[in-house]
């Protein structure tokens, strides 16, 4: 099975499988990036919850492997401690390599990073959530966003774009943000306290753009894909510069990792981007 289409591009190479954007692409002399593709790969390294040494050490190599397919060294991961908040912080430097959970100490509660430095690959995981990439290619910028419903909600890609142009005097017309693969409105369906949460703070869009009620009622579906584009073009990017793979992680769960196709026992899809030597 092939998940390429206008915007993404299905790579396969000697046994692994990854997502490229092909705007990104048009940057490649100046960045690197991949979204992991198979359920046989987990890039889960949080020992919390129960992951035997067998399974980190396991991660460790899917990361090495995906890495090494784009030319990345997985010893100049950063990768945050995701939490479904709306926090971005910005990497000035390598984790120190003996600290072998890629910095999720020091990134603690904290859902995007962003750097300007090279040879530091930011790393973020998904199961549904939306993994947004963000890269300007004028100030040679990079970000790597976990925006879930909560995340949706609290306006972290929102965050994100302004403590770019706050630390790094970024433009939003020169910032290119490409979603990854992620539950979509197809199926993400939320009951009336998800659904009023979101109405409540969405005001400023209107909500035929991104709610419908199901046929039998009392449920909804929300189009978070939808809500970050709308946000993103508000902030001041450019339409063309916001990349969308088009593509539901339920719907092809065969493929990609999914908190609602696989359940409590959910593994980890990994977006990775990082600024090459000039
Ligand atoms: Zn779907």
């Amino acid at each position: 099975m092939n998940l390429s289409n206008k915007d993404v591009i299905h790579i396969k190479k000697n046994g692994i499988e990854y997502l490229q954007f092909r705007k990104l692409l048009e940057y490649k002399d100046k960045v690197k990036h991949a979204y992991s593709v198979g359920i046989d790969k987990n890039f889960r390294t949080a020992r919390v919850g129960g992951l035997s040494p067998e399974e980190y050490n396991k991660s460790l190599n899917d990361y090495k492997d995906l890495c090494e397919s784009v030319g990345s060294n997985y010893i100049n991961i950063v990768k945050p401690n995701q939490r479904h908040t709306n926090e971005v912080k910005i990497v000035n430097e390598k984790i120190n390599l003996n600290a072998p959970d890629f910095g999720m100490e020091q990134y603690d509660s904290t859902d995007g990073v962003i750097t300007n430095k090279e040879n530091i690959v930011l790393s973020t995981t998904n199961a549904d959530c939306i993994i947004l990439l963000f890269y300007d290619p004028v100030k040679n910028v990079i970000a790597n966003i976990h925006s879930g419903w909560k995340g949706t909600l609290h306006r972290i890609a929102v965050n994100a774009v302004r403590k770019m142009r706050a630390e790094f005097g970024c433009k939003p017309e020169d910032i290119i943000a490409c979603m990854c693969p992620s539950i979509r409105k197809c199926h993400f369906e939320v009951e009336q306290d998800v659904r009023d949460l979101y109405v409540e703070e969405f005001q400023d869009i209107p909500e035929e753009e991104w709610l419908e009620e199901t046929i039998k009622s009392k449920k909804w579906h929300i189009d978070t894909v939808a809500l970050n584009k709308i946000m993103l073009k508000k902030e001041g990017l450019k339409e063309e510069n916001i990349v969308d793979s088009g593509i539901c992680s339920v719907c092809n769960s065969e493929l990609l990792h999914s908190y609602r196709a696989e359940g409590k026992n959910f593994n980890l899809s990994s977006a990775i981007i990082e600024l090459k030597t000039l």
